[in-house]
């Protein structure tokens, strides 16, 4: 499922082609995605330039000419391509292409086989959406700090690994790097949120690390999918996932990567979703 890492390489390549180009036409496949598009879609979006492409979270926010914002969520397995001149000639809608903007020399193509993601268009600010206003802070943003953190933690019960995933305290971390981080962090996800603050509010220093390694984690995870943007544009539509990078994620019953330890990964349920982590390392 693509997080915040992987939406900022999508919205990074799909930058370098789109700002400034007119949506010339539009295909729909006509089937629903998680909600359907809006009636008038092909009306609103028709002729419009693309001025900027933002993201907020695991949103993509498109800001077009004459004050209308496309706000697109990739669900879980939701993707966006570029096809160049010449792909985009003889181009036949595959199976689960279900929007393709067509401009001047290429199209960009929305596909999405589980059809999770979902996409709104809206006249207002986008960032007053209902759905981008409650997202909590961004990672790396000034507005994400041990402070802010300490404050939703401060005399909490719930597990760690469940407090990160909630988009209200913290917004665009998802399942991998909230293991990813937790592990590089030494805390256990069952760890009780209190556990991280003093008992008068303020931040102790494993919650420093875990804010420290969220940053660290989601920076590297850009970097990586930046490296390899030079590939987005193919016919693939492959982009750099950090993948080639887990720690713990996906490594039940493999070896901890820690030198000095002997213990195996294990995994848990908490709240429906996997937790992978080292029980010997992260206490
Ligand atoms: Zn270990």
């Amino acid at each position: 499922m693509p997080e915040l890492p992987e939406v900022e390489t999508v919205k990074k390549g799909l930058e370098d082609f789109i700002i400034n180009q007119t949506i010339k036409k539009i295909y729909l496949s006509g089937l629903p995605l998680r909600f359907p598009l809006p009636n008038n879609f092909k009306t609103l979006v028709l002729g419009k330039e693309i001025l900027s492409v933002g993201r907020r979270a695991k949103y993509l926010l498109f800001y077009l000419s004459g004050n209308i914002s496309i706000i697109s969520h990739l669900g879980m397995s939701g993707s966006y391509r570029v096809l160049s001149s010449t792909e985009s000639q003889d181009y036949i809608p595959e199976k689960h292409d279900h929007v393709i903007f067509e401009f001047k020399d290429f199209k960009v193509v929305y596909n999405d086989p589980r059809r999770f993601g979902y996409i709104f268009i809206t006249d207002k600010d986008p960032q007053d959406h209902k759905l981008i206003k409650p997202l909590g802070p961004e990672p790396m943003s000034n507005s994400f700090n041990e402070n802010t953190l300490a404050e939703a933690f401060y005399r909490k019960d719930r597990p760690v690994k469940n407090a990160l995933l909630d988009q209200s305290i913290l917004s665009g971390l998802g399942n991998i790097y909230v293991c990813e981080a937790l592990f590089r962090s030494n805390i256990n996800p069952k760890k009780k949120i209190k556990q991280l603050v003093y008992s008068d509010g303020s931040p102790k220093n494993s919650l420093i690390i875990l804010k420290n390694k969220i940053n660290e984690i989601i920076e590297e995870a850009i970097a990586l999918g930046g490296s390899s943007l030079k590939d987005f544009s193919n016919a693939e539509g492959k982009m750099g996932y950090f993948q080639n990078t887990f720690t713990v994620y996906g490594r039940e019953g493999e070896s901890c990567i820690s030198e000095e330890c002997n213990a195996n990964i294990i995994r848990i349920i908490q709240s429906g979703r996997s937790t992978f982590y080292c029980p010997n390392c992260q206490k």
